[in-house]
């Protein structure tokens, strides 16, 4: 079964579109929305995704359940092999869930939940399709970067989506049936973060913890090895994580 993809013209967030349908009933079952443009995109810890008209997918998925928190790393995991497969070049994954392609950020997930009497899951995907590193520059994003740019690929957006809904979806129904630690080997396989030194940052930027990236949990959290040799287990939804050097 897929998931039914309605494509509107423009949006401020396609995150709130799909928030917005669920929680006025209009929308009860899986379903999917992506944008020719969105205006107001949002990326994790309240931070700003930016698009370009017509070159970049922004696509969300409405899922009617809660879901595991594992489920944001699963996503990465769908969206990076997507990618791989339709423009036949390597993707990398950025702990929890960054898309690169040659260490630059071609893709950023957000996950949000929505709890109450009716729970439901909001997957936002947001891919930089076919913008040039002068779109980047003139945004700040010293680390972005798109399909055509890293891969000379033009990829039509809308195959794009298709083949991301489909890939979330059959992620999904792993995740649902035999939890993250089936995806696990996959997921750190293709995590460029592992076996590297790391930094973990407050929201606001705040240093909290160095040391070295040895591995993920069933939950998805990352395993930081500090300098003493304790390891620690940090969650998705509160910090970022640098390499010490840089970006990755
Ligand atoms: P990071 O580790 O990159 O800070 P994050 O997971 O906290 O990632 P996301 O939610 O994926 O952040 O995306 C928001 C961040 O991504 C922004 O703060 C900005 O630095 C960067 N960003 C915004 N728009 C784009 C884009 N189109 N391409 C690449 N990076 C972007």
């Amino acid at each position: 079964m897929s998931i039914p993809l309605l494509w509107v013209d423009e949006t401020p967030s396609t995150n709130a579109y799909v928030k917005e349908k669920f929680l006025s009933g209009e929308w009860e079952s899986p379903a999917a929305v992506a944008a020719h443009r969105q205006t107001a995109g949002r990326g994790r810890l309240g931070r700003t995704w930016e698009s370009e008209d017509g070159q970049a997918l922004a696509l969300s998925v409405l899922v009617p359940r809660a879901l595991p928190a594992a489920v944001t790393l699963a996503v990465g995991l769908a969206v990076s092999d997507a990618v791989a497969a339709i423009c036949g070049a390597k993707t990398a994954i950025k702990w929890p869930n960054d898309i690169l392609c040659n260490h630059r950020k071609i893709g950023g997930i957000l996950c949000e939940g929505i709890v109450g009497e009716r729970c439901a899951t909001v997957l936002g995907i947001g891919i930089n399709v076919a913008q040039s590193a002068d779109f980047f520059a003139a945004k700040g994003l010293s680390y972005g970067g798109s399909i055509l740019s890293e891969t000379g690929v033009s990829v039509s957006v809308k195959t794009l989506a298709n083949a991301v809904c489909d890939a979330v979806e059959q992620t999904l129904q792993t995740l649902e049936t035999s939890g993250f630690s089936a995806l696990k080997p996959a997921f750190e396989s293709r995590c460029i973060t592992l076996k590297n030194a790391v930094r973990v940052l407050s929201p606001s930027g705040e240093p909290l913890l160095d040391g070295t990236a040895c591995g993920v949990d069933d939950d998805g959290n990352l395993l930081v090895a500090d300098q003493a040799g304790v390891t620690h287990a940090v969650g998705a939804g509160e910090v970022s994580v640098r390499g010490v050097y840089g970006y990755v």
